[in-house]
C-alpha cells in the first residue's frame, strides 16, 4: 500500500502558529474570533498549538510543574445548588459527609501535603461562605500552617466580603480560590442560589484586600466555546495569578452528569487558549486531566505549568508515583524540596490514591473516607452524618 502525504492541506501555516505565541508574549490580545478557532477549527493541527502553547509557557515557566494537594476539610451539606458539585443540596451522589475538620487533621494532612511533594496547599470548605466567626478561625489555621511548613496555602471558602478577606490576609494566605465556573450567561443554568455577580465581588475583595486569586471554570457543560473565551478574558480582566482548568466529571447522581464535547484533543486546545489568553497566569490542568484526557495526559503540561496530586475534592485521581512518573518522563521538573527519585520512593507501595480507579463505568470513581482523610480516618467515623 501507498501512503502519500496531504500536500494540499489549506490549514493554517506555521507563520499563524508563531504569531499566536509571539502575540501572547507581546501582549497582544487575541481577537474572540481566533480564540473560538483554536478551540473549533478542525484544521488546527494540535501538536502545532501546543508546540506555540508551550513558548508562552517556558518563558514565563521553564518546564517547571507546581503539584497541589487539596484538603476537603469541610465535605458536603452544602445549601447551595451548584449542580456540577457532588456537594450541592441538590446532589445525590454517595459521598462522605462531614463537617470541618479539627485543626489538628488539617495540620497533620498539610505536613503530609508537604512530605509529598507539594508546593501549594489548598483547603477546601463546602458552603456559602464563612461566618465572621468561621474566617477568624481559617486565619488561626493559615497561620499555624505558614509558621510549621514552607507551603504555599491557599483557600477555598466560598464568598467572602472586604472585612474577611482583610482577616485571611492579615494571617499570610498566599491566595484565595474561587472559581467562575461558567460565563455570565451561562451561569443561572448551573446555580440559582448566588450568582456570577457575587462570585466577581468576591475575587475583587481578595484582590483589594492583596491576597493572589485562582480562579477557573469547568468546561463541558453544555456551554458553547464562546463561553469558555469569555471567561477566559474575564479572567484576564480580573488578574487572576492562577486558572484551575476543569473538564465536568460525572458522577452517578449528579444534577449534571453527563459532560458535553469533551474530548482529549478538545480538551487540550482549552488549555492552548487559556494559555494564549493568560500568558503569565499559572494554568492548572485540574479535574478531569486523567479521565478525559486519558491517553494525552501528558501533553496538558505543555499548555499548563501546575496540577493536582491525589485527586480533586470527592473524586479520585491517579496514584502520585504515577503522575510523578508522567512528569518526568515527559522531561518536566516538579516544584519540591525533593528530587523526583525521592519522591517516587516516598510514594513506593504507600499511595493511598492508587487504591481507587479513576472511573467506574462511564462514571468518576467517588473517593472513600481514608482518601479524604488519609491522617483522621479514625475519627472520622463519629464526624460522618
Ligand atoms: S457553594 Fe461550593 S460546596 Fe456549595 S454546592 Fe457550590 S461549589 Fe459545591
Amino acid at each position: 500500500m501507498t501512503v502519500t502525504s496531504d500536500a494540499t492541506t489549506s490549514g493554517p501555516d506555521r507563520a499563524f502558529y508563531q504569531a499566536l505565541a509571539d502575540d501572547a508574549l507581546a501582549g497582544v490580545e487575541l481577537s474572540d474570533a481566533r480564540c473560538e478557532q483554536l478551540l473549533l477549527d478542525p484544521e488546527i493541527e494540535l501538536l502545532s498549538l501546543l508546540h506555540a502553547a508551550f513558548e508562552v509557557r517556558r518563558h514565563y515557566w521553564g518546564k517547571q510543574v507546581q503539584v497541589h494537594i487539596l484538603n476537603n476539610a469541610a465535605n458536603g451539606k452544602c445549601p447551595e445548588d451548584c449542580s456540577y458539585c457532588t456537594q450541592a443540596r441538590t446532589s445525590d451522589v454517595d459521598i462522605e459527609e462531614y463537617p470541618m475538620k479539627p485543626d489538628d487533621e488539617i495540620l497533620a494532612e498539610a505536613q503530609r501535603a508537604y512530605e509529598s511533594g507539594a508546593f501549594r496547599y489548598c483547603m477546601v470548605f463546602s458552603g456559602r461562605g464563612p461566618s465572621a466567626g468561621r474566617a477568624e478561625q481559617l486565619a488561626g489555621l493559615v497561620r499555624k500552617i505558614k509558621d510549621a511548613y514552607p507551603l504555599e496555602v491557599c483557600v477555598s471558602a466560598g464568598l467572602l466580603d472586604d472585612d474577611k478577606a482583610a482577616v485571611l490576609a492579615a494571617a499570610g494566605l498566599d491566595r484565595l480560590n474561587h472559581n467562575l465556573n461558567t460565563s455570565e450567561e451561562h451561569y443561572g443554568e448551573i446555580c440559582t442560589t448566588h450568582t456570577y455577580a457575587d462570585r466577581i465581588e468576591t475575587l475583587r475583595a481578595a484582590k483589594r484586600n492583596g491576597i493572589e486569586t485562582c480562579s477557573g471554570l469547568i468546561a463541558g457543560m453544555g456551554e458553547p466555546a464562546s463561553d469558555l473565551v469569555e471567561i477566559a478574558k474575564t479572567l484576564a480582566g480580573l488578574g487572576s495569578e492562577s486558572i484551575p482548568v476543569n473538564f465536568l466529571l460525572p458522577f452517578e447522581g449528579n444534577v449534571l452528569d453527563e459532560p458535553v464535547g469533551l474530548t482529549p484533543e478538545y480538551c487540550l486546545r482549552v488549555l492552548c487558549m487559556y494559555r494564549f489568553t493568560n500568558p503569565a497566569a499559572e494554568i492548572r490542568c485540574t479535574a478531569g486531566r486523567e479521565f478525559h484526557l486519558r491517553s494525552l495526559e501528558a501533553m496538558a503540561l505543555y499548555p499548563a505549568n501546575s496540577l493536582f496530586l491525589e485527586g480533586y475534592l470527592n473524586a479520585t485521581g491517579a496514584a502520585s508515583n504515577r503522575t510523578f512518573q508522567m512528569i518526568s518522563d515527559a522531561g518536566f521538573d516538579i516544584v519540591s524540596d525533593w528530587s523526583v527519585n525521592e519522591l517516587l520512593a516516598q510514594h513506593d507501595g504507600v499511595d493511598v490514591a492508587s487504591e481507587q480507579p479513576v472511573a467506574i463505568g462511564d462514571k468518576s470513581a467517588v473517593k472513600t473516607l481514608d482518601q479524604l482523610r488519609p491522617t483522621g480516618a479514625a475519627g472520622a467515623a463519629s464526624a460522618k452524618g
